[in-house]
């Protein structure tokens, strides 16, 4: 293989990484992507994965999210918006909300530092598992 083939199968698989990213709102960990893009890429690694959401992330491509579970899960949706999690299927979900940039404020009223911003997420019972509990519903 030579240099160019190589580095276009990276770019490659960088896109095919991105790509998986921004069309599935699932927000991802390193090994669900793994495990679909493989159907793709048969010779992909776990660590080239890795890799790319790394370098994807540093590059601001997309969103690292580090709540919730011991996993890092991936946002291919890089706008600011807050996030449900589901505390018996673990699934993260996007929350339409109005903007809640009042708690930075509301954090600095009796705190001498400077707020920069804040890492919110709300937990509970999401609308799939609240159907499990009450079929009848
Ligand atoms: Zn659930
Ligand atoms: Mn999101």
């Amino acid at each position: 293989m030579n240099h160019t083939t190589r580095t276009l199968n990276r770019s490659k698989q960088r896109d095919a990484i991105f790509n998986y990213i921004i069309t599935h709102k699932t927000h991802p960990t390193a090994d669900d992507i793994y495990n679909d893009i493989r159907k793709d890429f048969p010779n992909i690694s776990l660590g080239t994965v890795y890799r790319n959401l790394t370098l994807l992330t540093e590059l601001g491509s997309i969103k690292k999210l580090s709540y919730g579970d011991a996993a890092e899960h991936f946002d291919g949706d890089i706008t600011p918006h807050n996030h449900f999690i589901c505390n018996t299927c673990g699934s993260i979900t996007d929350l339409q909300m109005e903007n809640i940039d009042f708690v930075d404020e509301a954090a600095s009223r009796n705190f001498d530092g400077k707020i920069a911003g804040h890492n919110i997420y709300f937990y509970g019972t999401c609308p799939s598992c609240l159907q499990n509990i009450h079929p009848e519903h």
